[in-house]
């Protein structure tokens, strides 16, 4: 099996360090608020290689972190903590912020098939052992403490910046750095942060009240679960230049070397061609994919569709030939399940762990699971090896194929009627009746009826 290394900028041969079991972190959520699509573009990502590595025989000890505290604002150490900043906008305590977003985000992998880390680490459980990693740094000089909190001193690692293959003295030239006086170098960041008394999330340390910095939070419960070197380190792209290159800085302070071997990052979702965000009222989550009735499948399906380390631009209208294409792969599979004929399936399955071990290339092993069920001669061993397949794609492809609406929409116009029932419903909500009306008579007037509901308004043809 080949993965692609960030660190080395090449694909290389995959063998586990010891025991035949790939020893993995994830960087977790931080759950201050309901995970969006492209954030569980980046767990499917995550589940992918836990999948393929078990295709390809190896156990897994996977861990992942759940961030509960420390995470400011902006990953570069500016801002507020993003919990206490939500907590106080949400008029609750971080505690049941962090509660009720951790149950939100575990429902959300449960439905998209995203097979549980085996250890899942909460920041706020682990505060003895990021303290007891700031210590050591602090002993062997590599970091230092300042009125504000505890800095990692980056003048004494010239490696840094291994992972992005940007120089400091670039990012320095490009970055909007408050100059803090008591920063030895301004890009240092703050493995300890000393808290104010007004601080909600704080705890006793060796440097006073305070609580942990986002770097250390991961490169501690690292060491806790997976010891000083491991297989592999995931996350998303956005973690390279800043919280990976942090992370890498920090192990390499007391070990000499990064944690991990391998480096994996999975690309970012895009929606509409450009950047999510709350001001365009693009970001969405998996409830609110299901509102308008897809199943969470259907967007697994759709990220499988592109390889992992390539963008991948979220519309509807791919959703919705997802959604298609997913029940067309469910109908073609379950045509083969009483089939008796007795094809030769090698080449297939030759091709397709081929695919999978050619670092996690999903789309080449979706293209032959449907070479394989597309052909006529219905045969028993082509089900079962599609459900072989499937432990990698993790698709439910056992599960009866829904009905197709006979009255079935092209995506366009799905699209098109959809944006129409979006105008009325903003008219309605506008008491603008008159147009409300006329949209709802236009689309009459081309044999489509409109059906309003609790849940909101449904279509059909006449
Ligand atoms: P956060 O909860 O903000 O720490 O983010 C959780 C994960 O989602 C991180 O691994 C990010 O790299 C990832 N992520 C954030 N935005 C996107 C996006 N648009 N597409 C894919 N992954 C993302
Ligand atoms: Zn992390």
């Amino acid at each position: 099996m080949k993965l692609y290394n960030t660190l080395t900028r090449s694909k290389e041969e995959f063998a586990p360090l010891k025991d035949n079991t790939a020893r993995i972190y994830t960087c977790g959520p931080t759950v201050y608020n309901f995970a969006h699509i492209g954030n569980l573009r980046t767990y499917l990502f995550m589940d992918i290689l836990r999948r393929s590595l078990t295709a390809c025989g190896f156990k897994l000890y996977h861990v992942m972190n759940i961030t509960d505290v420390g995470h400011l604002v902006s990953d570069a150490d500016e801002g507020e903590d993003k919990m206490v900043k939500a907590a106080r906008e949400q008029r609750k305590s971080p505690w049941e912020i962090a509660e009720f977003y951790t149950r939100a985000f575990m429902r959300d992998i449960e439905r998209l098939n995203i097979g549980k880390p085996e250890v899942i680490a909460r920041a706020t459980e682990h505060i003895d052992d990021m303290i007891d990693f700031v210590q050591k740094l602090v002993e062997r000089e590599r970091a230092y403490e300042t009125s504000d909190g505890i800095y990692y001193d980056i003048g004494k690692f010239p490696e840094y910046g291994m992972l992005s293959g940007i120089k400091l003295d670039e990012q320095q030239a490009g970055a909007r750095v408050e100059v803090n006086p008591e920063k030895r170098h301004p890009a240092d960041f703050t493995v300890w942060i000393k808290a104010p008394k007004e601080h909600i999330m704080q705890w006793e340390s060796p440097w006073g009240m305070g609580y942990p910095g986002w770097h250390i939070e991961c490169s501690a419960m690292g060491l806790k679960y997976l010891g000083e070197y491991f297989d592999i380190h995931t996350g998303g792209v956005d973690h390279i230049p800043i919280h990976h290159e942090n992370e890498i800085a920090q192990t390499c302070g007391l070990f000499g070397h990064p944690a991990a071997k391998f480096w994996l990052h999975g690309e970012f979702m895009l929606v509409d061609g450009g950047k999510m965000s709350k001001s365009l009222g693009n970001i969405y989550t998996i409830d609110d994919l299901v509102e308008r009735g897809y199943d969470p499948l259907d967007f697994r399906y759709f990220c499988l569709n592109a390889h992992y380390r390539q963008k991948l631009n979220f519309t509807f209208s791919g959703l919705d030939s997802a959604k298609k294409s997913l029940a067309n792969l469910r109908t073609a599979v379950a045509s083969h399940k009483d089939g008796d004929a007795n094809p030769d399936l090698d080449g297939y399955m030759r091709e397709f762990y081929d695919a999978v071990g050619d670092d996690l290339n999903i789309p080449r092993a979706l293209g032959v699971l449907w070479n394989m069920v597309r052909g006529e001669q219905k045969s028993a061993a082509v089900y079962n090896a599609a459900l072989e397949m499937d432990k990698v794609f993790g698709l439910d492809l056992h599960r009866e194929p829904e009905k197709q609406p006979e009255d079935d929409f092209t995506p366009e116009e799905r699209a098109e009627i959809e944006a129409m029932i979006a105008a009325r419903t903003a008219a309605k909500k506008a008491k603008n009746y008159a147009e409300a009306d006329r949209i709802r008579a236009e689309l009459a007037s081309r044999g489509i009826v409109l059906t309003d509901t609790k849940e909101g308004t449904t279509y059909a043809r006449a």
